[in-house]
């Protein structure tokens, strides 16, 4: 029963990642994510539906358009995948119902926001922002409940906000996009406010020492800009499925001493 429902989330993945796809091309360029339908950017034809298959389409015509023959990049290939995974792990950590499918939107939304900012580094308003109203609506009847919610969302808001201005008085310069405060508002809309330290914790971390690492490879400098939306995307989705374990062993840590 759990493995069916699990192998029904990932081919929901496969689907909706062929539309998030649409979406992390077209958002960034302020285009509708809904018509025209999809068509090749290369030659504008449009795309027939048997070619737009998640990932059977993409391996049949070995990455290239029908009509004109140019390649494809294998990110669209990559985002369903992930998104795939990342729907049937989120089927495999919460019970069918109301919250799974609220876990999966949010897990959707992380998908198109890791691939933007990683590529165009920008996070649109139009994921983030729509994202702190279906947190916020969804805490009123479900985990983490509203009150976390909302402040979550403040809290989220706030602590980058503060790093930013921090940061801008230290160096002068922005080293940090507003888009990078409203995705986590609404990572703590969703996941309520114990969450968002995890987040911030786990996001820092792994940015820093990937910053480190490329820097030290000789790729950029210590002022090569991260794509801190990134960072966040994967540090929420691993916090929804694992992070309440997490907490509550921290909080379990510090209240026996
Ligand atoms: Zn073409």
């Amino acid at each position: 029963m759990e493995i069916a429902i699990v192998a029904l989330a990932a081919a929901f993945g496969l689907c909706i990642g062929s539309f998030l796809n649409v979406c992390v091309h077209r958002l960034p360029r302020g285009e509708s994510v809904v018509s025209p339908g999809s068509r090749c950017a290369a030659c504008g034809t449009p795309i027939r539906w048997f070619d737009n298959l998640p990932v059977a389409s993409y391996l049949m015509l070995g990455g290239k358009c029908r009509a004109c023959g140019a390649s494809y990049s294998a990110r669209y290939l990559v985002v369903e995948l992930i998104t795939a995974l990342a729907f049937a792990l989120t089927a495999a950590v919460f019970e069918p119902g109301p919250l799974l499918v609220v876990r999966v939107v949010f897990a959707a939304m992380l998908v198109a926001l890791f691939f933007i900012d990683l590529e165009h580094q920008l996070l649109p308003d139009a994921i983030t922002l729509p994202g702190i109203a279906i947190g916020l609506g969804a805490s009123v009847f479900l985990a983490p409940g509203l009150v976390a919610s909302a402040t979550g969302a403040a809290i989220g808001a706030a602590v980058l906000l503060a790093i930013r201005w921090v940061w801008k008085r230290a160096t002068g310069v922005d080293g940090m996009g507003l888009g990078d405060v409203k995705m986590l508002a609404m990572i703590g809309a969703f996941l309520g406010w114990q969450q968002v330290w995890l987040v911030l914790f786990v996001a820092s971390l792994t940015g820093a020492v990937v910053g480190v690492t490329i820097a030290t490879a000789g790729r950029g400098s210590m002022k090569t800009r991260l794509p801190f939306g990134t960072f966040l995307a994967v540090a929420a989705f691993l916090a929804a499925c694992w992070g309440e374990p997490v907490i509550a062993w921290y909080v379990g840590l510090i209240t026996l001493q």
